[in-house]
């Protein structure tokens, strides 16, 4: 592998990293700009293992498009998103917190071995539009 690598030239200076991904963001309709729909990851940053984050942002653009199409505002867009968008981000969040210790993660891949239906059960709550 060293010497594979000794004669390979560097693209970058530094490795690109991805970091400061604020999880569990979800935009308050109290902070609601008239005339603007935050849409994907300006509406709500879900915990990357639920892979959920483009459904957010197709979820919140078909949404938005639907609400300014019958003549409503930002602001009802914003409580409309809100309220798809907590309980998965939500429930994400939870999971994230559980599987990040071991006795957590020991603990749901028994419950998911022993009671299956649950895993389907929590992936579906961590899914826009399915709770
Ligand atoms: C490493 C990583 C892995 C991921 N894996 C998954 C996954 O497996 N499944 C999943 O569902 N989601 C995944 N996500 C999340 C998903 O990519 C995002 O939730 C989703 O792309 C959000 O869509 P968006 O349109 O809001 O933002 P983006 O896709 O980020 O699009 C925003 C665009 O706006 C552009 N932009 C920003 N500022 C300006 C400006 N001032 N002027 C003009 N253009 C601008 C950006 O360049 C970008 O192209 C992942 C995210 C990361 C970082």
């Amino acid at each position: 592998m060293e010497q594979r690598l000794a004669n390979l030239v560097p693209r970058w200076d530094e490795p690109l990293a991805v970091s400061g991904v604020p999880y569990g963001y979800i935009h308050t309709p109290d902070d609601s700009i008239p005339g603007l729909f935050p849409l994907g990851d300006q509406a709500a940053v879900i915990p990357s293992f639920a892979g959920d984050g483009i459904a957010i942002a197709l979820h919140t653009a078909s949404l938005a498009t639907r609400v300014h199409a019958s003549g409503g505002d930002s602001k009802t867009y914003q409580r409309m998103a809100y309220k798809d968008l907590t309980p998965p981000v939500r429930n994400a969040e939870l999971l994230a917190s559980v599987l990040a210790h071991r006795l957590g993660r020991k603990a749901a891949f028994i419950c998911a071995r022993q009671w299956p239906v649950l895993l389907r059960t929590m992936i579906l709550r961590t899914r826009v539009g399915h709770h």
